[in-house]
């Protein structure tokens, strides 16, 4: 600290990202995607040109957001792309979150939520999960000023049913209801054929992690097209220019690629499932997850040891020394070889 800072920069208490080390490790900490991302994508990175360099990239991402329209099947006006859900999330956060009522989210979520109401002033509340660990959407107190979390929820890995977002939406319609489904694709339902029927909703999703393009930058917010506008608005008092001219190009051969994409992720949901048996005979707790990670608690519970050990063997995963899940580490699921390394050297501590 200086005396140069102002007082929002002496406040701040930013998020704290799982570490990328230089010398790799076998790196299960930040729920990337063990697969490269499509040749499709690298062949359109490689196909910009200099003169698209040259000038600024298109404002507003248009042939992105009628591409992703398109796929999902809704309006071009009802997409709003960002670089990387967290800069759409914090867009949400200071455009439709920041209301005169808190804000309501789980106490155990993405952990950006709160330092993002510490950025913006926002007041909120956290829902107690359930004790095995599920949003108990009756529960939610009635005076909110907005609803977010996860779908499914990180760090648990837990889906909330599509049936269950529908009770949210009808039950708090007077509420902004944000869905981030950052882990959608990995075994829960899309809330975005709700948007049509709920002026209330927002759906936020990711490149990052089932397309492999965590280092491409490419978020999204699906929101009926008035609540988009609010989006643009918070942007076009930021940066106009969010998403550069390879984001743009590489995003839409993302969307262009179907097969691949549903192979990765049928790869890692497999994976997921062997890894979550093999655990559990080792004696492991395991959560059920619908994500690319697994919740597990080690035999004895000593997760922070448990993390230690395997970093000495060169596996980064992540352990959260927060109340009620720091008996837990937070396991993102690699390579099927990967997969295969971590298991025998669990096998080898236990
Ligand atoms: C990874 C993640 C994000 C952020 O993803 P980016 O698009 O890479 O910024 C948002 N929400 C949750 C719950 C995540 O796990």
């Amino acid at each position: 600290m200086s005396r140069f800072w102002s007082d929002t920069a002496r406040r701040l208490v930013p998020y704290v990202p799982g570490e990328q080390p230089r010398e790799t490790l076998i790196k299960l900490n930040t729920n990337e995607c063990p697969y490269p991302p499509s040749p499709r994508v690298m062949r359109a990175i490689q196909e910009v040109g200099g003169d698209e360099l040259r000038r600024y990239p298109n404002p507003e991402s248009d042939a992105l957001r009628c591409a992703v329209a398109d796929y999902h099947r809704i309006e071009p006006s009802q997409v709003f792309p960002g670089n990387g859900s967290d800069e759409v999330l914090a867009h949400i956060f200071q455009g439709l979150l920041k209301q005169q009522r808190p804000l309501v989210f789980p106490d155990i979520t993405y952990s950006f939520y709160p330092v993002w109401c510490a950025l913006y002033d926002i007041d909120y509340e956290t829902l107690p999960l359930t004790e095995d660990f599920r949003i108990d959407v009756g529960a939610i107190p009635r005076d909110n000023g907005g609803i977010i979390f996860p779908n499914p929820n990180a760090p648990t890995g837990c889906p909330l049913p599509l049936a269950e977002i529908r009770r949210v939406l009808l039950g708090h319609p007077d509420s902004v209801v944000v869905v981030d489904e950052a882990y959608v694709d990995f075994g829960a339902e899309s809330a975005i054929p709700l948007i049509r029927d709920f002026p209330n909703l927002v759906v936020v999703q990711t490149l990052s992690k089932a397309r492999s393009l965590a280092g491409l930058r490419v978020g999204f917010a699906f929101a009926q097209a008035e609540l988009v506008e609010a989006l643009l608005r918070v942007k076009n008092s930021f940066n106009s220019y969010p998403l550069d001219v390879f984001a743009q190009r590489g995003a839409v051969a993302a969307y262009q690629d179907e097969a691949y994409f549903q192979e990765c992720r049928a790869r890692v949901i497999a994976s997921r499932e062997q890894l979550a048996l093999a655990l559990s005979d080792l004696g492991y707790d395991v959560l059920p997850s619908a994500a690319n990670f697994l919740l597990v608690s080690p035999p004895g519970g000593d997760a922070a040891a448990l993390f230690g050990r395997l970093r000495e063997r060169g596996i980064l995963v992540r352990h959260f020394s927060r109340p009620r899940i720091d008996r837990f580490l937070r396991i993102s699921i690699g390579s099927e070889e990967e997969c295969a390394t971590l298991l025998g050297v669990l096998k080898e501590l236990s």
